[in-house]
């Protein structure tokens, strides 16, 4: 219907006018995206672009240290498509940082890039090599979730996240270990991860005493937080169930006397002391204000237990007042469970990480998962790429870029559908990737990153 303004005097039409313009704010949000969507992509996208981003959740490192993760991948483990390393879009990423000149990976093309990657590694010695790497995609900081700390990374600019779960891992391991081929590789590492902690605490054996064993493990967290740790990690999905009982420390106290002096705890005995463990780490959390890191997704390995790690076992856990002083952030947003687990970050103290999901999905399904994530709690979600060093051709180097690309465009994707459907303003999307890409995270910190 045409609306008939003409025949309105002026003061009317200036009402009119207003009165159109305010309906288009105020009418009810569409279904479907209007014709414009793609422009308002491309407003938004060299906006977007221009935002120096937070990485929450990232593995920095080259392929040579075996200290990018308290874990490593098991031999032969079954990759997704996207994930795998004929991806050709690797190849691109390899373009825009390092100038690649060619489209695939056969041998002699990749010794071109693991050349030109040792050039630049000398022209940039130190931290500035990876420095570089953050520049180039327009990351401020990104945290290292790292078993230990780089020489080669600088601090200020990767900030450490550690791992936690080895101390839920004191005693004889023989049976965790046996489980299956993935256990084989992980529990070993935790066994090591431990003995490190116990190494620079000066600790030569494990305390006899439960209560000694307890100060042992907050005195690891206070010296790793004044070593510029700013959270702490756990992996435990990899390992056993994330369903956490809620037993008494008398309880694990007669468990660790009993078996901290050897022999082999039953499954039940050692996860009852796991659970107490895994209880008294959230809580010093709160105590030493570092926020909790929970990997809560699917996870590598051709033996990890979706069911058994399914992020909703958390939910007791993070719906108790016991741990409102602790901060938790979800990394990999509870993965393919992201419509579940956004509504765990109606908890004041929850927060969620979007890491791997922009890269097990393309931006087309990543784009979806932003835009219902930023429809329910836009204040609640970050930014993560869990990159990792594949090999010695594709490096952490290309999986950020990847990332990073992914993110910001299924980014401006979201916010363009959510414009063009009449939910928000342009001027409210900037906002809103604003929080998710750098401010949300950034908050988290009390000001111990930027
Ligand atoms: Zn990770």
């Amino acid at each position: 219907m045409k609306l008939g303004l003409g025949k309105l005097g002026i003061g009317s039409q200036l009402f009119g006018v207003i009165a159109f313009a305010s309906a288009q704010v105020m009418a009810q949000a569409r279904p479907l995206p209007g014709n414009d969507v793609q422009q308002i992509y491309q407003r938004l996208l060299p906006q977007i672009d221009k935002i120096p981003a937070f990485d929450h959740h990232a593995h920095p490192g080259f392929a040579d240290d075996a200290d990018v993760d308290a874990m490593a991948a098991p031999p032969n483990a079954t990759e997704a498509l996207r994930t795998r390393d004929d991806n050709p879009e690797l190849a691109v990423a390899a373009k825009a940082l390092f100038g690649y000149p060619y489209n695939d990976f056969s041998p002699q093309h990749a010794q071109w890039l693991i050349d030109k990657k040792n050039e630049l590694k000398k022209q940039l010695a130190g931290t500035a090599y990876f420095n570089s790497i953050l520049d180039k995609i327009n990351t401020e900081s990104s945290v290292a979730n790292r078993a230990m700390m780089a020489d080669y990374l600088d601090a200020k600019r990767f900030p450490w996240v550690f791992f936690a779960d080895s101390f839920m891992w004191p005693f004889n391991n023989t049976r965790e270990t046996a489980r299956n081929s993935d256990e084989g590789v992980y529990i070993p590492l935790q066994e090591k991860m431990l003995h490190r902690w116990m190494q620079q605490e000066n600790v030569s054996q494990l305390p006899a005493n439960f209560a000694d064993y307890l100060t042992f493990i907050s005195r690891v967290l206070e010296d790793n937080s004044k070593r510029g740790g700013i959270a702490m990690k756990f992996e435990v999905a990899y390992f056993r169930p994330t369903t956490f009982s809620d037993p008494s420390s008398t309880q694990a106290e007669d468990i660790y006397q009993r078996y901290v002096v050897g022999g082999i705890p039953t499954e039940k005995e050692y996860r009852t002391f796991q659970d107490f463990i895994f209880r008294y780490l959230i809580q010093e959390s709160g105590r030493l204000h570092l926020p909790v890191h929970v990997h809560t997704a699917v996870g590598i390995g051709d033996y990890f237990n979706l069911s058994q790690s399914n992020i909703m076992n958390l939910e007791s856990v993070l719906r108790d007042p016991r741990y409102a002083s602790t901060t938790f952030v979800m990394i990999h947003g509870g993965y393919p469970l992201e419509r579940e687990a956004i509504w765990l970050a109606a908890m004041k103290n929850v927060y969620l990480d979007s890491s791997f999901g922009e890269l097990a999905q393309y931006p087309s399904a990543f784009k979806d998962t932003l835009k219902m994530w930023l429809e329910t709690f836009p204040d609640k979600i970050t930014f993560g790429t869990d990159c990792f060093p594949y090999n010695d051709v594709l490096g952490a180097e290309e999986s950020y870029w990847l990332g990073v690309r992914s993110a910001r465009t299924a980014l401006a994707a979201a916010l363009a559908e959510m414009v063009s459907e009449g939910e928000i303003t342009e001027a409210r999307a900037l906002q809103l990737a604003h929080a998710y890409l750098h401010d949300t995270a950034v908050k988290l910190y009390g000001g111990r990153v930027h």
